[in-house]
């Protein structure tokens, strides 16, 4: 059974989410944000074996642990090709921006709108969701969707820092609408919701 473990992280309260079997222990690591030991002690606690950190977008506060998450459980990132510039940059993942400094090394795997990805215990599928910034993706694992800085209960993300494009997040809720209203959503910054909830009371 697929289970969702969120870790809060960084000053920003930025959701990391850790989506696992509950049988075999492995993991997929969503957005590993600041503060790695608190979300290494999670891993840890539930005795989870991660196999992938992938990135919803490449915003400070939800890469800055990627390499230190990689790293310690020597597992590839998988990002967004339209991302990937961000990670090396501090100006444009808007860490400098905020008083921090974060720098990611290049992704192992590359993501693209509909590809499915398999892992060991489930294959997820990636929509991408630009707008927010140009390569943020919404994640959907059975019926989780895990949506970033795209969509949030009550609310849509910005899109004044680098890359955003107003008009472009509003096609990309559009293209969720479409999606069966029940799935669960599991944003980036406060809590769950669902499709049907977080875009009826979503203004924009
Ligand atoms: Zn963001
Ligand atoms: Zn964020």
């Amino acid at each position: 059974m697929i289970k969702v473990k969120k870790v809060i992280t960084g000053f920003i309260d930025e959701n990391c989410y850790l989506v696992y079997d509950s049988d075999t222990k492995y993991a997929a690591i969503i957005d590993p944000g600041q503060e790695a030991d608190k979300i290494i002690n999670a891993i840890e606690s539930e005795s989870l074996k991660p196999e992938i950190v992938i990135n919803t977008h490449a915003h400070y506060d939800h890469i800055s642990s990627d390499d230190e998450i990689r790293s310690k459980y020597k597992i590839p990132l998988a990002i967004h090709k339209d991302e990937v510039e961000m990670l090396a940059d501090p100006e444009k993942n808007g860490s400098l921006l905020f008083g921090q400094y974060a720098v990611v090394k290049d992704p192992e795997i590359l993501l693209e709108d509909n590809q499915e990805v398999k892992l060991s215990f489930v294959t997820f599928k990636v929509f991408s969701s630009p707008g927010h910034s140009k390569g943020s993706i919404c994640l959907l694992f059975g019926s989780y969707l895990f949506t970033g800085d795209t969509l949030f209960a009550g609310s849509i993300g910005r899109t004044d820092l680098w890359g955003g494009n107003s008009e472009e997040i509003i096609k990309s809720l559009e293209k969720l609408k479409k999606l069966d209203p029940s799935i669960t959503v599991y944003p980036g910054h406060g809590s769950m919701t669902t499709i049907a909830k977080s875009l009826n009371n979503a203004r924009y």
